[in-house]
């Protein structure tokens, strides 16, 4: 038997229970992994809640980091025994093992701890396909400012580092004048306390009134009227989260009256959908850590059975960069 994390409803972190489940092998084209660490996303705070509905009972998490252990029928880029990392659908991960599909499971270079292997594949992921892939019509070009919000967050603080090492102009927001600290530590060319500023005013300064390239917008509902005001013409607004409660719905004859502006929302699962594209994108990232370019923070580490208080602090924004569950 193993240890798991299971919701049987959706609804507060109270939800999440600790379950003895039995893994069983895995079949054709699925691998089982045992797990050394796991990362905790803010995507697993709407799996709980049921702003993205799960069916019941569900497991919870979506990104790991161990060492392969059985292997299915036609899997041929993983062996038993090798050190492995995953950001993956289904929801699932917060557990000692578990057996999964293998097309989403990379091999981890040796100079990658199983901790951070576990605290960056589903960020690093996703700040990789944002500054590379939901690319302005125009391009980006080193020199040019984009806006970040959440900058000292676990996807953020990736961002900032890695957007610096792109040469680009990141201006990070956060909640709290330490969280900007953090930001610009970490490669942020300006930060703004959203807590307190006005950052679409404070953007439009920054940018001597013309307005960013794109603004990343993993926030939501309460920063998303202000970020549209700090695009430049053509400009674009990558939309990737919803931290602070789903966006409204909008009239695209709005778009026009901002300056032509494009609008997109993203989701990793999408760039991510074929072994091929996971792996590229996985080398790209492993590159970028394994150069010093990007450090990878883990800020918080909580056990697996105190997996309620890391999601109260999650979304009570307490944390910053990377929070991994640690197993026994
Ligand atoms: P973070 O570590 O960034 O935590 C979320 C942060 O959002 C908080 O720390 C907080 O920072 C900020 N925030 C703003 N308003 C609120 C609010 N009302 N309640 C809670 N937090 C708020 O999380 P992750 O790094 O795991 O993810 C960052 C975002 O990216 C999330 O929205 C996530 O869903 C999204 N995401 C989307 C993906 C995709 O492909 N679409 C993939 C991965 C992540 P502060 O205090 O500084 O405001």
């Amino acid at each position: 038997m193993t240890l798991a994390v299971q919701i049987r409803q959706h609804g507060g972190p109270e939800e999440l229970q600790i379950v003895d489940v039995q893994v069983g092998d895995p079949g054709p084209g699925q691998v089982r992994i045992r797990h050394h660490a796991v990362g905790l996303n803010f995507i697993d705070v709407y799996h709980r809640t049921g702003l993205y509905p799960l069916s019941m009972p569900a497991g919870i998490g979506m990104e790991a980091a161990g060492v392969i252990e059985a292997v299915g029928e036609g899997v041929t880029h993983l062996k038993v025994g090798d050190r492995a990392a995953y950001a993956s659908q289904p929801p699932g991960s917060y557990c000692e093992a578990r057996v999964m599909p293998a097309k989403c499971i990379c091999r981890l270079p040796d100079a990658i701890s199983f901790e951070t292997g576990a605290a960056m594949m589903l960020k690093g992921l996703t700040a990789q396909y944002l500054l590379k892939k939901a690319r302005p019509v125009e391009g980006l070009e080193p020199g040019d400012f984009v806006l970040f919000h959440a900058a000292a967050g676990g996807v953020g603080l990736i961002a900032c580092q890695w957007a610096k090492a792109l040469g680009l102009r990141l201006i990070g927001t956060a909640g709290s004048d330490a969280k900007c600290q953090l930001a610009l530590a970490n490669g942020a060319a300006h930060a703004i306390n959203y807590a307190k500023e006005d950052f679409a005013a404070r953007v439009k300064e920054i940018t001597g009134g013309k307005g960013v390239k794109v603004v990343y917008d993993s926030v939501g509902k309460d920063t998303w009227d202000k970020s549209l005001d700090c695009l430049r013409p053509f400009g674009l607004m990558v939309s990737f989260g919803n931290a602070s409660g789903p966006v409204p719905p909008l009239a695209p004859g709005m778009l026009g009256v901002k300056g032509s502006i494009y609008i997109t929302r993203q989701t990793l699962f999408t760039h991510i959908s074929t072994r091929e594209a996971t792996q590229a994108m996985a080398d790209d990232l492993f590159a970028v850590v394994e150069s010093g370019q990007v450090k990878i923070h883990i800020a918080q580490r909580y056990r697996l059975a105190d997996v309620q208080q890391a999601h109260r602090d999650l979304e009570a924004r307490k944390t910053t960069g990377s929070t991994i569950l640690t197993l026994p």
